[in-house]
């Protein structure tokens, strides 16, 4: 494994080189011949990347070989309340090899019947090849934008006519549906559940197994550096995707370190377009060298930290996830960072970073928009802030319902 992710590591760096400026200057700068490099650990004599080293160079990052054909504008929901826009290589065989592979590791088939309540791009419509590829592959797609109780009727329908073998879906979601069902012991069958893109609770754990009678496997991934670890069946520790990352833990007095939390700091094997060369990708791992008895030598994340949201719910019962808001807030230039506020039933305080104060136009959009999911109930108001701070234990939360708090 180790040869492999070298000659990946090897490739990426000669072709950043060879094929960006912005990494022709930074490997000059530093004196440093990517054809000259001998081992993985030769890669610390980089530095580390930030989403503000892309966002300021991206052009110049971005790989000179890079056209429609082979690459795809892409960018993150942004999980901290800030958006990132890169370019991704379209058809790298790996990486699609990968999921087959966490598919396997769940016991499911790649053609088994799939529902997912997931949040895609605001006010996104799938194209036409999407959902035919949806539709080939027994895949079924629901917005998790719309959670008010007339929406988990439908949803719990969905669930009892097709009876997928596997859901996927938000930590969050899960739990809403498990506290819907809870109470009106309503009991929904899945074999298996794949959550990700926040961080899951015990708790949400047990809630699965009741509602669905299904476990749950954790899959860590995020859209600017796809997948990097998942659960066996063991549901002790996520294995990393070594295939696609390699993965370094910066503790808090800057050491990298093999045991121990800290800042995960990730090398994408697989987007030479925009290369993430040690990039710190906004996570704190709990990471160790403990062997899975599952025999799996794919080395272990024993926890994910970080990544929590609050799923807040309107004075018309409509619920929406976290993602709602950054693909909001993304939609129209303006708010650099943001988090959001429930601060009585029927008001909500929007504090967010700006170079400038928000027009009243666009103030005026955001707020229609969301009222197309709260009804004219809700008060919207925006405070204009210096930073959004990190909340205690230097958790990434951004959303959060305060009428819930004593
Ligand atoms: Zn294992």
């Amino acid at each position: 494994m180790q040869a492999y992710q070298f000659g990946l590591l090897r490739k990426l760096l000669v072709d950043a080189y060879d094929d960006t400026l912005y990494y022709k200057e930074l490997f000059d700068g530093l004196g440093i011949n990517p054809r000259d490099i001998r081992k993985i650990e030769d890669l610390r004599q980089l530095p580390i990347l930030t989403k503000n080293d892309i966002t300021q160079n991206l052009e110049s990052m971005t790989s000179r070989k890079r056209n429609p054909k082979n690459s795809k504008t892409n960018s993150t929901s942004g999980s901290t309340g800030v958006a990132l826009k890169f370019y991704s290589p379209t058809n790298v065989t790996m990486m699609r090899a990968i999921m087959m592979r966490c598919s396997q590791w769940m016991g499911v088939g790649l053609d088994d019947r799939t529902l997912q309540i997931w949040g895609h791009g605001f006010g996104e419509k799938e194209g036409f090849v999407k959902r035919l590829k949806l539709f080939l592959n027994n895949n079924k797609v629901i917005s998790g934008y719309d959670l008010s109780d007339a929406d988990m009727e439908e949803i719990i329908e969905v669930f009892r006519k097709r009876k997928p073998k596997l859901f996927i879906t938000y930590p969050s979601i899960l739990e809403h549906i498990g506290n819907y069902c809870i109470p009106r012991k309503i009991e929904i069958r899945v074999d298996v559940i794949r959550i990700g893109g926040e961080k899951l609770y015990p708790h949400q754990r047990e809630l699965a197994m009741k509602v669905f009678g299904a476990p749950v496997f954790d899959f860590y991934g995020s859209r600017d550096i796809t997948s990097i670890a998942m659960e066996c069946k063991e549901h002790h520790g996520l294995h990393i995707m070594s295939e696609n990352v390699i993965v370094e833990v910066q503790d808090d007095n800057g050491n990298f370190v093999t045991e121990g939390e800290g800042d995960l700091i990730v090398t994408h094997l697989h987007n030479w377009v925009t290369p993430f060369i040690r990039y710190r990708i906004g996570d704190r791992v709990r990471i160790s060298q403990r062997k899975c008895s599952c025999g799996r030598k794919l080395p272990l994340i024993e926890e994910v930290l970080g990544r929590s949201f609050d799923m807040i719910t309107f004075p018309n019962g409509n619920s929406v996830m976290g993602t709602f808001w950054t693909f909001l807030f993304k939609s129209k230039p303006g708010i650099d960072q943001f988090s959001v506020h429930l601060v009585a039933k029927d008001r909500l305080t929007i504090k967010y970073v700006a170079r400038n104060m928000l027009s009243d136009a666009a103030k005026e959009y955001f707020v229609s928009e969301i009222k197309k999911k709260s009804g004219a109930g809700l008060k919207v108001d925006f405070v204009l802030v210096d930073s959004i701070p990190v909340t205690s234990a230097g958790k990434l939360k951004f959303v959060f319902d305060e009428t819930r708090q004593p």
